[in-house]
């Protein structure tokens, strides 16, 4: 079997070859963490970005979308927090010169006690068969009992420290922990120093009207500051929510792990306003519904888990992260944050205006307080891929890659092939396709054989190939060949429209949603 670290580099080249990902001005090097989407990337991109927004505006009466501009008045981030607190701890290993976030380096410190606590879990699966019974195990096991409490000890010190804003002893800790720097392998450490994530630029033309402002670091704050525009003109009712999609940038200290980590992304943000109280059961509820948001796309429940934060940002009350099992381990993909009525107060204070909600039931002012949803559209897109890519062992030797992805979010949903390239068959494809082409993004292919034009759409996840024939002319039936079987059936050109439309519907996903 592959290593992870194989299956990662694997999937990577595979969204270059097929036009899912590009480093961004590759002509010229490239820039670090910084990615283009090409003409099979945009397509699955635009399809989760629809599954997200329809799930909020369709499927809530009471959700709205806004589209907010990615310049703010400055003044937005000195409310918001951001211009004294958006800070990463960073530190620098003096041989390698190589820069990075201190948080993360325990963090996966910490990963390493649970890797050693997995394999000791593993060795006694196999010995002990199948009378092996993990729970007494970890409880009973000598070696594994010492991991688990050295993992504790670390992590209740380094959420003391994360907690205490306290540089000094983070450090500390990477050198009691003896971290080495992965390429240098020396524990020659600089002292810990934190360091803004905020890209600045100047607005104006002229050298004595231009102002320093800031591109945003998160969609949030445009809900905010619209908030009572939107109340007011859409007579929204408490419980209210506002969604946007847009772009959001980080100067991220360490960029890595492909598009997991960028510094220029795009956020899915949804601001759901409530009654001050109420707060925890809407967390709740929305941080149930994310998930079966995720898990409806069907690549497989345990991929999923949630991760309560133990150190709450300055504006929360409590936080959770949705992670998914990428293949580098269990990551974040969404957070889900109560927010409390901080983000509403604090732009009340530095504008003045009053950011409140009348209740005519209880017949009072107040802050709304506020519960988040806000997942990165291209960590998402990373683990639809992550969760789809397949290397396959066929019979007969061959070997073919394939993508399963969720037929509602897959760049293209059939692909039209007439078998030979005269005989009026490519017409009678062209034909097929001209009449499904307003409904589904198809592709229609004459080169080469039939066999290496289905390898090509499995490997961009095309879930239905429509292949034309003689017979086709004779009887109009053609032959469907589905992706994740390769079975074949032939079937009526009349039936081929409502056969992809039923399998590529966003709606049997969201009534599944709804429904357990
Ligand atoms: P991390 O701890 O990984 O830096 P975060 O907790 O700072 O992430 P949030 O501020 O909660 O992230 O942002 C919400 C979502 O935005 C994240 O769950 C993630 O999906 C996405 N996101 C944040 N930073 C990035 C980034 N640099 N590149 C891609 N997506 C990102």
């Amino acid at each position: 079997m592959a290593s992870q670290e194989d299956a990662f580099k694997a999937l990577v080249s595979h969204c270059k070859e097929y036009g899912f990902v590009f480093p961004s001005s590759e002509i010229y090097g490239g820039l670090a963490a910084v990615y283009d989407y090409g003409q099979n990337g945009v397509e699955l991109k635009n399809n989760i970005k629809k599954y997200w927004w329809d799930s909020m505006t369709l499927l809530h009466q009471n959700i709205v979308g806004i589209d907010a501009a990615i310049f703010m008045e400055p003044t937005t981030w000195k409310a918001s927090g951001h211009v004294d607190a958006f800070n990463d701890p960073l530190i620098d290993n003096r041989d390698s010169k190589k820069r990075y976030r201190a948080d993360v380096l325990i963090e996966d410190q910490l990963a390493k006690y649970d890797d050693k606590i997995n394999k000791e879990c593993e060795k006694a699966a196999k010995k002990f068969g199948d009378a092996f019974d993990k729970e007494q195990f970890i409880s009973t096991n000598a070696r594994v009992k010492e991991y688990a409490e050295k993992r504790d000890a670390l992590h209740e010190r380094f959420a003391k420290a994360l907690n205490d804003n306290n540089l000094d002893e983070l450090k500390q800790i990477i050198l009691d922990e003896e971290i080495v720097c992965p390429i240098s392998g020396t524990r020659n450490w600089t002292d810990v120093k934190q360091f803004n994530l905020m890209f600045k630029t100047q607005i104006g033309a002229s050298a004595d009207n231009t102002m320093d402002i800031y591109l945003r670091p998160e969609t949030c704050q445009g809900i905010f500051t619209n908030f009572l525009n939107v109340q007011k003109t859409g007579r929204m009712k408490i419980p209210f929510g506002i969604a946007q999609i847009g772009k959001a940038f980080r100067n991220e200290i360490v960029a890595r792990q492909f598009i997991f980590r960028m510094r220029e992304f795009e956020q899915m943000e949804m601001q759901f306003f409530c009654k001050p109280g109420t707060e925890m059961e809407w967390f709740k509820h929305w941080k149930n519904f994310r998930l079966k948001w995720h898990k409806a796309l069907g690549l497989g429940d345990q991929k999923y888990r949630y991760h309560d934060h133990d150190k709450l940002a300055h504006y929360a009350n409590a936080a959770t992260d949705i992670e998914f099992e990428m293949p580098f381990g269990f990551k974040e993909v969404e957070g889900i944050h109560s927010r409390t009525n901080w983000d509403l107060s604090r732009h009340g204070q530095f504008s003045g205006k009053k950011l409140e909600y009348f209740d005519p039931e209880e017949n009072k002012s107040y802050i709304p307080y506020v519960i988040e949803t806000s997942i990165g559209v291209d960590r998402m897109f990373l683990s639809v891929l992550a969760g789809s890519y397949k290397e396959e062992q066929l019979e007969g030797g061959d070997k073919r890659v394939v993508l399963n992805l969720p037929p509602a979010l897959a760049p293209i949903k059939c692909a039209v092939l007439p078998l030979l390239k005269k005989d009026g068959l490519p017409e009678k494809a062209q034909a097929i396709m001209n009449e499904l082409k307003f409904d589904f993004r198809c592709a229609y292919e004459e080169k080469d054989t039939i066999g290496k034009r289905y390898r090509r759409q499995d490997a961009i996840g095309t879930p239905f190939c429509i292949t034309v024939d003689h017979q086709t002319l004779e009887d109009n039936t053609v032959t469907v060949r589905y992706r994740d079987t390769m079975a074949q059936e032939r079937i009526s050109v009349d039936a081929i429209h409502s056969k992809i439309s039923e399998a590529v519907s966003m709606r049997n996903l969201y009534k599944k949603m709804m429904q357990d």
